[in-house]
């Protein structure tokens, strides 16, 4: 059984207290590995070793990072099968997304803002009379970047990217329950040249090593994505700190389906919505609210298309669903169905464990799962599943739509399909969310800022926004002599 340890000062070390938790491979249900289970011990090492390498990091060129970064990038690249293999392991999602989607992202995480901090200038703001503003931006020091289970190198990479991009040195802590890509992305660091203490990585438990992150006094900003009251958590701990925080949480994100929308693209790209990554990624949608024009036509077509999805060993180049992520939350999202029966929902397809043979016999698989006859306000259709489970709601007006889009304590993510532009833009420009598709899912431009609003975050990544996050700014006005 490997054991992995924690990358601090350019070094793969243990942790102090010689606490380490298992790692379990979701398909089987087998431990396969040991993960540290750091504390404060640990943190204070990697703060201390960040804090050297600042000055040096903060201080050559942008074009010196950027270099680095873009080696960083080449050397995922060059081993890419090979984190596709660690990334699905780790997570139980198909081999082939793992290899198509969550490591090639990694690689343009490092590449984007490698070449997007070059292009990120000083503003100057002239007032008239007779002096001028130059808002220059700084650094902040060493920051915190905490990241969650469902996308484990996509997302660790969309924070630290951008973190060292801007000159910072980092403290990094992927879940606890898939650490192994993060584990070696040390090794990539170390043959990429990015000094040591740039970035440390350091594993363990929320209580544990999180908080000791975010409880650090030198840690100067913390980027997290995870779940909402893990967010409540690190505020109640970061803000008395005066840390600046980014919040990337939970969703509840409708789909608004109109009738005069392309049936078929519609269709396809709602079954991409609902179960990819077993509806492991914030951004699914699992409301989908149909116009009652459509409601029995899209419920019937989506319920065929939905049980002809192969659940299997994610090893499977015909698995389109593989494990979720524990049996935790295997179980968790099992409650949920049963929630809805109870709340008086009819379970059009799946609904139950599932066993695939051989491997995977104790893996931690599920149908995916249809319901309807739920009311919208019901706790089915308020409260994040996080798995392959959508509702279908169906809606008469325009109105109506948008009010039940809005109704959740989220705010994420919303997609909207219709044949009429006009219409499309009207009800996204009501919708609350931070990101709001109209005949498309999941369309990324990396400038553009991604985030939600209400429960589901505190400001924006991506792009400028990434940038403007991990430096701050310094006006200078000067009067002309
Ligand atoms: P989680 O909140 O349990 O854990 C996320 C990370 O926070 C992990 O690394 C965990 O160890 C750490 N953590 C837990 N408690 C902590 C504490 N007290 N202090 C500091 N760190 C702590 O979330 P999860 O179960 O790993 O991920 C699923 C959640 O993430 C879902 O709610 C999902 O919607 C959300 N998510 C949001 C986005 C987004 O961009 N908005 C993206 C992906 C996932």
């Amino acid at each position: 059984m490997e054991t992995l340890a924690n990358y601090i000062n350019g070094e793969f070390i243990p942790p102090k207290s010689g606490n380490y938790m298992d790692v379990y491979e979701p398909a089987t249900g087998q431990v396969y590995a040991k993960t540290p289970d750091s504390n404060s011990a640990d943190i204070d090492d990697a703060v201390q070793s960040a804090t050297a390498a600042f000055e040096t990091w903060s201080n050559i060129s942008r074009n010196e990072r950027s270099k680095i970064l873009h080696e960083i990038a080449n050397g995922i690249e060059s081993r890419l099968d090979e984190f596709a293999e660690y990334e699905s392991r780790d997570t139980g999602k198909p081999l082939e997304l793992a290899k198509s989607v969550d490591i090639p992202r990694a690689v343009t995480n490092f590449r984007f803002f490698a070449d997007h901090a070059l292009e990120f200038e000083t503003e100057s703001i002239l007032d008239g009379n007779g002096s001028i503003n130059k808002v220059v931006r700084k650094p902040l020091g060493v920051v915190g970047c905490i990241s969650p289970w469902n996308l484990p190198l996509y997302l660790f990479s969309w924070k630290i990217a951008p973190a060292l991009a801007s000159g910072n040195c980092v403290v990094g802590k992927p879940s606890e329950l898939t650490p192994y890509t993060a584990f070696k992305l040390g090794e990539i660091c170390q043959e990429a040249g990015l000094p040591k203490g740039v970035l440390n990585i350091v594993h363990g438990s929320g209580q544990n090593t999180g908080s000791a992150i975010t409880s650090h006094p030198e840690i100067k900003a913390i980027s997290f994505t995870g779940g909402t009251k893990t967010g409540e958590t690190i505020s109640r701990t970061a803000a008395p700190l005066f840390k600046k925080l980014s919040l990337e949480l939970g969703g509840k994100n409708p789909n608004i389906i109109f009738a005069d929308c392309d049936f078929d693209t519609m269709l396809t790209s709602t079954i991409k919505s609902s179960f990819s990554n077993q509806g492991e990624i914030c951004l699914c949608g699992s409301r989908i609210l149909v116009e009652d024009a459509i409601y029995e036509k899209f419920r019937d077509a989506f319920v065929e298309k939905t049980n002809a999805l192969i659940v299997g060993d994610p090893n499977d180049d015909t698995s389109k669903l593989g494990a979720l992520i524990s049996k935790e939350h295997l179980e968790k999202v099992l409650a949920y169905v049963a929630l809805a029966k109870e709340e008086g929902g009819t379970v059009l397809a799946g609904g139950k464990k599932t066993s695939i043979n051989d491997r995977c016999e104790n893996g931690y698989f599920m149908e995916p799962t249809i319901i309807d006859g739920l009311s919208a306000d019901c706790r089915t259709n308020q409260e994040e599943i996080f798995g392959p489970v959508v509702t279908l709601i169906p809606f008469s007006t325009e109105a109506e739509a948008v009010a039940i889009a809005n109704s959740t304590d989220y705010g994420l993510a919303a997609t909207i399909w219709s044949g009429n532009p006009d219409k499309a833009n009207r009800v996204a420009d009501q919708i609350d969310a931070g990101i709001v598709w109209i005949n498309c899912w999941m369309v990324r431009d990396l400038r553009t800022p991604f985030g939600g609003m209400k429960s589901s975050g505190v400001g924006r990544e991506g792009g400028d926004e990434a940038l403007r996050f991990f430096t701050e700014p310094k006006n200078i006005c000067m009067r002309e002599v």
